[in-house]
């Protein structure tokens, strides 16, 4: 095998956070399979390796250090590029491009532009580029952070923040089931996806394997079909 260290084995270890819809959820055929947008990926870039792939699902917040122990051979969960992350991972070149959505009650929406979000009670996932943007706006104890979306609409839904801060598909996942729920749309900035794996030896020589299943998924059209199949 081409891979060794962690990956001396013949399975290949994907970290995800089953709880962020279309990329990852519990659903399939019995209801209660990891699915979605990043597992398709993940089962190319198993194949690609010669692995079979096993999913370890987590808790957002914990996937870069599963990561760093070992317990994970790449992180895929809608997971943005940052400086920050880039600081203790490596990351594969960007799949997707998204941006950050806010979500507010019908009933009483207080906000319409971002200048709005300034002092207002959010909630969020915790560890998210929603939970930085929330930051930017209000104080920390304004601020409750969740580890699954689902939780933080819940948090909304029962009117006890004035808006939820996620990645905009989850967000458009999130109120095509919940018709008291609308998004505003604040035109935040690109953010870019990308699939973590440690620095070292797996970047060595994971990385060219996932960069180069990306690629390929593009260039023979799997990659348009699952953003048709996964992508409302
Ligand atoms: N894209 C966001 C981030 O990287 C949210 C990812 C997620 O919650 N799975 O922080």
């Amino acid at each position: 095998s081409v891979l060794s260290g962690c990956q001396e084995k013949n399975e290949l270890v994907m970290g995800t956070n089953a709880a962020f819809p279309p990329f990852e959820y519990i659903g399939g055929a019995d209801g209660n399979a990891v699915v979605g947008f990043d597992v398709e990926i993940a089962k190319a870039i198993a194949e690609k390796a010669g692995k079979t792939l096993r999913i370890e699902d987590m808790e957002f917040d914990s996937l870069l250090t599963a990561l760093n122990a070992d317990k994970i051979d790449f992180a895929i969960a809608g997971m943005t590029i940052t400086d920050e992350r880039e600081k203790s991972v490596d990351f594969s070149d960007p799949y997707y491009e998204a941006t950050q959505a806010v979500i507010v009650r019908k009933a009483d929406n207080p906000i319409s532009t971002k200048d709005d979000l300034n002092g207002k009670k959010i909630s969020v996932q915790l560890g998210t580029t929603g939970n930085e943007i929330a930051k930017e706006f209000t104080d920390d104890s304004n601020i409750v952070a969740f580890n699954t979306g689902f939780e933080a609409i819940m948090e909304l839904k029962n009117g006890k923040v004035d808006a939820m801060i996620i990645d905009e598909q989850p967000a458009q996942n999130f109120i095509r089931q919940n018709s008291d729920l609308e998004i505003v749309s604040l035109d935040f900035d690109p953010e870019y996806y990308g699939i973590a794996v440690k620095e070292g030896k797996s970047s060595e020589e994971l990385l060219p394997i996932i960069n180069e299943t990306l690629k390929e998924l593009k260039a023979n059209g799997t990659y348009d079909k699952l953003l048709s199949e996964y992508m409302k």
